[in-house]
């Protein structure tokens, strides 16, 4: 049994579980940290997600990741919503109506994949972290004292790792959720989501570095990222009875951009793909020394950019909470807390916020579209208003609100 000390054992090194561990291990506590991945693979993830919001770039800048990932993204501070119908644009709201409320008014446009490269790195370089890559999490059992978890070494040995609390930031899948038997309740939308990463610039044609474009029949979200090569990412719903091939063949994928912007010229496609949209949220985030956080309790939809955000924010609740205990300056009740804090934020913000969002892209009716439409033009244009609306979708309201939750 490796280290039977007071360490916390944290499953997954995806930007929740690196995180934590790094606010973990930065406060002095022992972290071992699987990661089924290897270095020979770690870097082959498909795209997701990219948008990190004022919020949750604090909370990169207290870890040290801030000023490693600034240089590889795009500081956007201005986003839009447009309609795809009209071909107009309905709103653009300008974050630097939040200079007064963050030092950091703008949103930073940095991919998964750069976060988790950076993040991997500075976790290599801790000296409080044990890092377990190419290891596989098979189960746990826990205990009165502590937990003891099985994984799968790169010999492809079994083993068992000791610690004081097991956190899953497994991801959507996470076994621990369900060896646990918590209910992970929700729906999953019938349409997948077209990803199409495309070399052309829609600066051109007026479109911010992050557009949300509404249209009856195909919405879709335009989000810019830096490269090489520079590109941009094009979402758009799929016919659920739709076959996967057909989809991803290079004429239909060609066909839709056309469709979207008619350049008359073949677009430089550099990457798609195709994925399930899931609205859900685990019944519980705690049950004793095991702890869920990130998309092993909650997932849902990219519009918005609010799954990997809401993640961190978990990180770092679960991180001050658990040093807490540590220092003997909490007991075990405020891990009850965080799941009372973060619960309320996955259901009351962040999945309230994104099917709110969809149905907006997505509405159907014309004078609902219409009325929308307006209120988005004159909370944009007015400056308290604007104000009111970017604390939300920057997701300062929601840290306040789990803030005065005891
Ligand atoms: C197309 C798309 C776009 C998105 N865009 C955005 C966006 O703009 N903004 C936003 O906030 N969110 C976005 N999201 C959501 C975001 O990607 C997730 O919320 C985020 O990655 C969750 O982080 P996580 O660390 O909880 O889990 P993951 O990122 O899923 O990481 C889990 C890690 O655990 C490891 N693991 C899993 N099982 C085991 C095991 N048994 N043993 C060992 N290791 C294991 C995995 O290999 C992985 O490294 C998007 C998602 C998609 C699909």
């Amino acid at each position: 049994m490796s280290n039977p000390s007071g360490q916390i054992i944290v499953i997954g090194a995806g930007p929740v579980g690196l995180i934590l561990s790094l606010a973990l291990a930065q406060a002095d506590q022992k972290v071992c940290l699987v990661e089924a991945l290897g270095d020979d693979n770690f870097l082959e993830q498909v795209p997701r997600a990219g948008t990190n919001h004022p919020a949750t770039l604090e909370m990169l800048d207290r870890v040290g990741l801030y000023q490693k990932l600034e240089p590889r993204g795009i500081i956007a501070p201005v986003f839009h919503y447009w309609d795809r119908h009209e071909g107009k644009r309905i709103a653009a709201f300008d974050h630097a109506h939040l200079k007064n409320d963050t030092r950091f008014p703008y949103v930073l446009q940095c991919e998964r994949i750069k976060i988790v490269e950076e993040a991997l790195k500075m976790a290599k370089a801790q000296p409080n972290i044990e890092l377990r890559l190419s290891t596989e999490f098979l189960a746990f059992e826990q205990h009165a004292d502590g937990v003891t978890a099985r994984v799968r070494n790169p010999d492809g040995d079994e083993e068992t790792i000791a610690g004081r609390y097991i956190v899953s930031g497994e991801g959507a899948r996470s076994i621990i959720r369900k060896d646990l038997g918590i209910a992970f309740e929700g729906f999953t939308y019938d349409d997948r989501t077209l990803n199409i990463e495309v070399a052309y610039d829609f600066r051109k044609h007026g479109y911010a570095e992050r557009n949300y474009i509404s249209d009856p029949t195909e919405w879709s979200n335009l989000f810019h990222w830096k490269g090489p090569p520079d590109r941009w990412r094009v979402h758009f719903p799929t016919d659920p009875k739709a076959n996967e091939d057909e989809l991803m063949r290079p004429e239909a994928l060609q066909a839709r951009l056309q469709g979207f912007l008619p350049t008359g010229k073949p677009f430089d496609i550099v990457g798609s793909n195709l994925y399930v949209v899931h609205q859900r949220v685990a019944d519980k985030f705690r049950v004793g020394r095991a702890i869920l956080a990130g998309d092993s309790a909650h997932v849902n939809s990219p519009i918005g950019a609010m799954g990997m955000n809401s993640g961190i924010h978990d990180a770092i609740n679960l991180a001050d909470k658990l040093i807490a205990i540590a220092r003997k300056e909490a007991d075990d009740s405020v891990l009850d807390r965080y799941e009372r804090q973060r619960r309320h934020v996955a259901v009351a913000h962040t999945q309230a916020q994104t099917i709110r969002n969809k149905r907006l892209l997505t509405e159907q009716d014309p004078a609902v579209r219409q009325r929308n439409h307006d209120e988005l033009r004159r909370t944009s244009e007015d400056p308290k208003l604007a104000r009111k609306f970017l604390l939300r979708t920057a997701l300062f309201e929601s840290l306040r609100e789990a803030e005065a939750i005891v």
